[in-house]
């Protein structure tokens, strides 16, 4: 075939060579202009529908990348971005292409505005409205939760809603509030929060309840819950000395189903179900265990000063404890015991 412009004989594109069919052809467009949200909480940039963090510059690259239209039969293989900023707001970006059409390789430039526009990111604004679907409420089964524990499970929920969210940016933690008897979690997953109450059960032995109220009609027409998840937590917790069955033990684990108990005395090692840690009472919880000083040791046994009337008493260890200046006892029936 000829090219009816320049009269070559060559295969033909609408007629015409390739020479003739690529020159000034606009092998790539972009708008005049692209704006670019920017969530003006947490400064997150939306970029083709999605939240993003990026540095402004970068950001810009991408938006303009993405908004990117190719003539038919044009192949891009490689795309390059170089803003240059006017204000603040305003960048032009230059977008370089390298691509592949009707088997040749072809370069294009083409360049657009991108204006940065400020608006709110909806885990944002729900966010800054309180948003939330779930609860956690820790109790203690006894008396007051203790300030350690409520320390630490609150810890605990911040630092895993803290780990999701940094791959799923809707979950969040919407507000912790102390309350008569415990601490009450507030957070925008359901399904979240059901994990996190199972595996504070599973790490503390506690019992769960979920009670669920509907609070509404969602746009779809479905009916939406919040979903509350009590957590009632036992009234011994981890390395308390416990009497069961008559002895006393150091609660050295607790696990899914059961619990580990280590036997004071001669440091016998069992396992208890979770139904039998019911029958556990606490004799002297982990924080209230007496410091005494150590004198002298030996292979299984160490010479302490008695934290009351400072006579020197011996007390068995096991072979592998790692002694130093003090050790934790506890006194049962006037006997003191070594707790591991
Ligand atoms: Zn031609
Ligand atoms: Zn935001």
């Amino acid at each position: 075939m000829f090219c009816v412009k320049c009269g070559k004989e060559d295969e033909t594109y609408d007629g015409l060579c390739i020479d003739c069919f690529l020159n000034g052809k606009e092998l790539i467009v972009l708008p005049q202009h692209v704006d670019m949200e920017r969530c003006a909480s947490c400064e997150e940039f939306r970029i083709s529908g999605h939240w993003v963090k990026k540095a402004l510059r970068e950001a810009t690259e991408d938006a303009a990348v993405h908004s990117l239209s190719a003539v038919d039969g044009l192949r891009i293989l490689s795309a390059g971005a170089l803003p240059e900023e006017q204000d603040d707001r305003n960048f032009l970006v230059k977008v370089d292409i390298q691509g592949e059409l009707c088997g040749r390789v072809v370069t294009a430039t083409a360049e657009t505005t991108v204006r940065v526009k400020n608006s709110v990111c909806q885990r944002c604004s729900r966010q800054l409205g309180n948003y939330y679907e779930a609860t956690i409420q820790i109790r203690s089964g006894t008396k007051e939760l203790s300030d350690d524990v409520r320390d630490d499970t609150v810890r605990y929920v911040r630092d895993r809603i803290e780990n999701i969210s940094s791959t799923n940016r809707h979950i969040f933690l919407t507000k912790v509030e102390e309350v008569q008897g415990g601490v009450d979690m507030l957070m925008s997953s359901i399904s979240t929060a059901k994990s996190l109450a199972k595996e504070l059960s599973d790490m503390y032995g506690a019992e769960t309840k979920e009670t669920a109220k509907l609070v509404g009609i969602a746009d779809d027409g479905s009916n939406m819950y919040r979903v509350t998840y009590l957590v009632r937590l036992p009234e011994y917790h981890i390395n308390d000395v416990v009497m069961f069955e008559g002895k006393a033990y150091k609660l050295s684990g607790i696990g899914k189903g059961n619990g580990k108990l280590t036997r004071l005395g001669d440091f016998h090692l069992m396992s208890v179900r979770r139904s039998q840690m019911n029958d556990m009472k606490v004799h002297t919880p982990y924080n209230e265990l007496m410091k005494a000083t150590v004198v002298s040791r030996s292979k299984k046994e160490i010479q302490i000063l008695h934290p009351v009337n400072y006579s020197t008493i011996d007390v068995s260890i096991p072979e592998d404890a790692d002694i130093g200046d003090t050790v934790n006892v506890a006194d049962i029936d006037d006997t003191l015991f070594y707790v591991p």
